[in-house]
């Protein structure tokens, strides 16, 4: 079964909703050299994958959404600040989502089909973004994680590719069932914290249940020579480089045991 490997595509720093993009120059950029890391190892192992691209990042670094391009991935949205959309006035939301939007369908030449939300941030209080990325002609959207944790999710929402009451195709990052509990496996923390066998299991479990599995990960998650002193409490700093350097051999690992592809070729849309 092809399984479905997106990458949000975000400098180091650009993942946390305490650090405003406006304060982007503040920090060292290393996006070039982590963006290349990840199309090396997905040229290795002949995989595409599904890029969302920060609009911010997009407005800085057009080369490097063109490269990605070049390496014959789908080129979708991460929205352009990275701000939390359930602390958004939709408005506020619908700008930013048409400024991503036209950013990357310029750099690219090629319509953007899907959405993710910062930090999973559709939750039962943002609802209405998915009208708003109905309505701006995209196709899917893989912003709402079917498990509440403290930051986000919604517990009880369904585990699989599935289509809206609006049309929009949902893809949620994959989680796996045990026992009543929706455990989250598939990308970021939980993919770096779990040892790689229960992951690998996780990926057969959900293919099992006839499903492709939806991995995800960031650049930034297979830098290890990135700066240690991103200024958040602790408790994100812990979330954000826990693991580090277990990201590349698990990836590696995903892309020799199973078969990805894009969310558009995979969802056959
Ligand atoms: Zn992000």
């Amino acid at each position: 079964m092809q399984n479905i490997l997106t990458v949000d595509v975000e400098d180091w720093y650009q993942g946390n909703a305490r650090i405003p993009y406006q304060d982007a120059w503040r920090f060292e950029s290393r996006i070039e050299k982590s963006v290349d890391q990840v199309l090396g190892i997905l040229d290795e192992y002949e995989t595409q994958a599904t890029f969302f691209i920060l609009g911010h990042l997009a407005e800085s670094h057009g080369q490097v959404v063109k490269q990605i391009q070049n390496h014959g991935h789908e080129i979708a949205t991460h929205g352009y600040s990275h701000q939390l959309i359930f602390k958004q006035k939709p408005a506020e939301f619908a700008e930013e989502l048409y400024r991503s939007i036209a950013l990357c369908e310029d750099l690219t030449g090629r319509a953007v089909m899907g959405h993710r939300a910062s930090n999973w941030s559709v939750t039962s209080q943002s609802l209405w973004a998915l009208d708003l990325l109905k309505k701006a002609g995209l196709r899917y959207d893989s912003s709402v994680y079917p498990v509440r944790t403290g930051y986000f999710g919604i517990s009880g929402r369904s585990r699989e590719p599935h289509i809206l009451d609006n049309g929009l195709i949902e893809v949620p990052p994959s989680t796996v069932s045990v026992a009543n509990y929706t455990i989250p496996f598939a990308g970021g923390f939980f993919l770096r914290t779990l040892p790689y066998g229960l992951v690998e299991w996780a990926v057969r479990r959900v293919n099992a249940e006839g499903h492709p599995a939806v991995v995800y990960l960031h650049p930034w998650e297979l830098d290890q020579d990135q700066p240690k002193n991103l200024p958040v409490p602790f408790i994100d700093q812990f979330i954000h480089y826990h693991n580090l350097d277990t990201t590349e051999a698990k990836l590696r690992r995903l892309c020799s045991q199973f078969s990805f592809g894009t969310v558009m070729e995979t969802i056959a849309l």
